[in-house]
C-alpha cells in the first residue's frame, strides 16, 4: 500500500494468511464472514462501515510484531483495535487488510504502590483496571463514559478524556511510557518508569492520541495517584440552560471549587432520559448539573456546600445530594443513559465532541440551538462543561434529505467552534468522521509537519491508513 486509498487486497495472497496462521494459530486468524462483519464498524453514529479481509487476535508483543512484519512484507494495511467503542471511526479497516485485535492482551502486569505506577497490556478494560488499583487505595482518573467496556489501548490511542478531566486531566496526563510495535515490526520503548523525564523528545506524547496510525501499543506504563477518601455528588435542576451554565461558571470562578466532575445536561436529554429505566426527574427541569467533589472528608463537605451555594444563587429549583456509593450510582444513572435514550427522539444520531474556551460555551450551545431551529433537526447538548468539552448531538431520521441537513449543520457549528478558538475534537479523535474538518482547524504548515511524521514512521502507509488526514 504505497499511496493513500490504493489497497492491495489480501484475499488471494495465501502465503500471508499461512504465515499469520502459523505464528498465531488458526483459531486467532479469522476470515469467516461473521467475524469480518463484527470488525466492520465501531460506535460511530454515522455508521460508516469497512470490512477487514482477516481478523487477527494477538496475545503477545512478539505476535503483534510478527503480524506487522507480515503486513509490511506483503503490503497489507493493518488497523489495530480494542473494544471498537470509538466514536470517530478510528478502528475501521478502511482499506480492508488486517483488523488487529489486542483485547487478548489483557493482563495487568504490575501495580507498584511505592512508585505510584502500573504496567498493563493494551486490552485491559478501563473500569477493571480502575477497580484493581482501587484495592491498593490508588486511583487512575481518566474516566471515559465507555470505561465499562473500552480498553486502555484504545484510550491511549484516542487520548480519551471523560468525566474527571476538569480536575485530573485526560489519558495523556497519566501515560509515562509505551512499548510500541512500529509499522515495520520493530519494537520500541518510549519514556520512562519515573514520573518525570526530559531526556530527548517526548515520544510518548507523540504516540498518545495517534489513533493507531503510528504503531501498535503492546505495553502501557501509567501514573497513579492516591485514591480520594470521599466522593459526594450534587445533582442540581434548573428551568433554563443559561442558569445551569452560569452556575457551572460560579462553582469555579466565584466559589473557587474545581470539582472532580462538572457535567451539563440539556432539556432534550432530560426529556429522553425521563422515565428511562425508572428515572424520575421533575417536570419543570430543563437543564441539570451533575457535580462530584472528592478528597478528604472535611474538604469534600465544605466544597459541596459551595457547589450548592453556586447552584442556588443561579436559580436551581431542586438539589439532590448523594453521599454514599449506592445513591451516587443512582443519580449518575441520569447521565449514563443519555446516549441510548436519545434514540427515542430519532433513529440516527451524529455526536460531535467539540471543545471551546470555557467562556465561549454559551455561544456554542446557543449556535447549536438556533441552527437546530432553522433546520428543524432536534439537537441535544450534554457533557463536560467544566473544561469546555460539550457533546452536540444532531438527531435525525434515516434518509438523504435529513442527512444532508445534518452535515450542513455540522459544518456551521465547526466553523463557529474554530472561530471562538475551540477544537473539533476534545476527546473522541479525528478518525474518519472528522478528517474533512481537520484542515479547517490546523494550518497548512502544521498539517504538513504532522503528515511528514507519519511518512517518516510509516513510509509504506500500512498502519491504519485513511485516518486523521483526508486521503
Ligand atoms: C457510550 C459511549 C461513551 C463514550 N464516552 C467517552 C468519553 O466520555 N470520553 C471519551 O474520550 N470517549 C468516549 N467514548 C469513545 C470511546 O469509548 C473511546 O474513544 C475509547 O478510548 C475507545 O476504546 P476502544 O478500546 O473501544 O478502542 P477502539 O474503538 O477499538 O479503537 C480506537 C482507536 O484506538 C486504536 N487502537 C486500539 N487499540 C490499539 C492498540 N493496542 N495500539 C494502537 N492503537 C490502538 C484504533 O486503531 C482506533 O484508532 C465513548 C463511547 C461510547 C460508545
Amino acid at each position: 500500500m504505497t499511496e493513500k486509498g490504493v489497497s492491495r487486497k489480501l484475499g488471494l495472497d495465501k502465503n500471508a494468511l499461512d504465515e499469520l496462521a502459523r505464528a498465531l494459530g488458526k483459531e486467532y486468524v479469522r476470515t469467516n464472514v461473521e467475524d469480518l462483519v463484527c470488525y466492520s464498524y465501531d460506535a460511530t453514529a454515522t455508521r460508516q462501515r469497512a470490512m477487514p479481509e482477516v481478523v487477527v487476535k494477538a496475545s503477545t508483543t512478539d505476535e503483534v510484531a510478527t503480524v506487522v512484519k507480515v503486513a509490511d512484507k506483503y503490503d497489507i494495511p493493518v488497523s489495530p483495535c480494542g473494544a471498537r467503542s470509538g466514536l470517530s471511526g478510528g478502528s475501521l479497516p478502511l482499506y480492508g487488510g488486517i483488523a488487529l485485535d489486542t483485547t487478548r492482551m489483557d493482563r495487568i502486569l504490575e501495580i507498584n504502590a511505592p512508585d505510584l505506577i502500573a504496567v498493563v497490556e493494551p486490552g485491559v478494560v478501563t473500569k477493571r483496571f480502575q477497580d484493581e488499583v482501587a484495592k491498593h487505595k490508588l486511583f487512575y482518573p481518566p474516566d471515559p463514559g465507555s470505561a465499562e467496556f473500552s480498553t486502555l489501548g484504545g484510550n491511549v490511542a484516542e487520548c480519551s478524556g471523560g468525566m474527571a478531566g476538569i480536575k485530573y486531566g485526560v489519558t495523556r496526563d497519566y501515560i509515562l511510557s509505551l512499548e510500541v510495535v512500529l509499522p515495520d515490526g520493530r519494537v520500541i520503548n518510549t519514556g520512562s518508569r519515573s514520573w518525570r523525564t526530559v531526556a530527548g523528545y517526548d515520544l510518548t506524547r507523540l504516540f498518545v492520541g495517534s489513533e493507531g496510525t503510528l504503531g501498535v501499543f503492546t505495553k502501557i506504563t501509567v501514573k497513579l495517584i492516591p485514591l480520594p477518601a470521599k466522593v459526594e455528588t450534587v445533582l442540581a435542576y434548573f428551568t433554563t440552560s443559561a442558569d445551569a451554565v452560569d452556575a457551572a461558571d460560579a462553582i469555579i470562578l466565584e466559589q473557587g471549587v474545581i470539582p472532580k466532575t462538572l457535567e451539563f445536561v440539556d432539556s432534550i436529554c432530560i426529556d429522553s432520559v425521563r422515565g428511562y429505566g425508572g428515572i424520575e426527574i421533575p417536570e419543570e427541569a430543563k437543564a441539570l448539573l451533575l457535580v462530584d467533589v472528592d478528597g478528604d472528608p472535611h474538604i469534600v463537605g465544605r466544597e459541596r456546600l459551595r457547589v450548592e451555594e453556586a447552584c442556588k444563587y443561579n436559580n436551581a429549583f431542586q438539589i439532590v445530594i448523594a453521599e454514599d456509593a449506592e445513591k451516587r450510582n443512582a443519580v449518575w444513572q441520569v447521565r449514563r443513559v443519555i446516549s441510548p435514550a436519545l434514540f427515542k427522539v430519532a433513529g440516527k444520531k451524529l455526536n460531535e465532541d467539540v471543545c471551546v474556551p470555557r467562556s465561549r460555551m454559551k455561544e456554542i450551545t446557543e449556535e447549536a440551538y438556533s441552527t437546530s431551529e432553522e433546520y428543524s433537526i432536534p439537537t441535544a447538548c450534554f457533557g463536560h462543561i467544566g473544561d469546555g468539552n460539550i457533546h452536540i448531538n444532531f438527531l435525525y431520521e434515516d434518509g438523504n434529505e435529513q442527512q444532508a441537513k445534518v452535515y450542513e449543520m455540522l459544518d456551521r457549528i465547526t466553523k463557529k467552534v474554530i472561530e471562538v478558538g475551540g477544537t473539533i475534537s476534545g476527546e473522541h479523535g479525528i478518525g474518519t468522521a472528522k478528517a474533512k474538518h481537520l484542515p479547517w482547524e490546523i494550518p497548512p504548515q502544521e498539517l504538513e509537519l504532522m503528515k511528514s511524521i507519519t511518512k517518516l514512521i510509516d513510509p509504506k502507509n500500512i498502519m491504519n491508513p485513511g485516518k486523521i488526514f483526508v486521503p
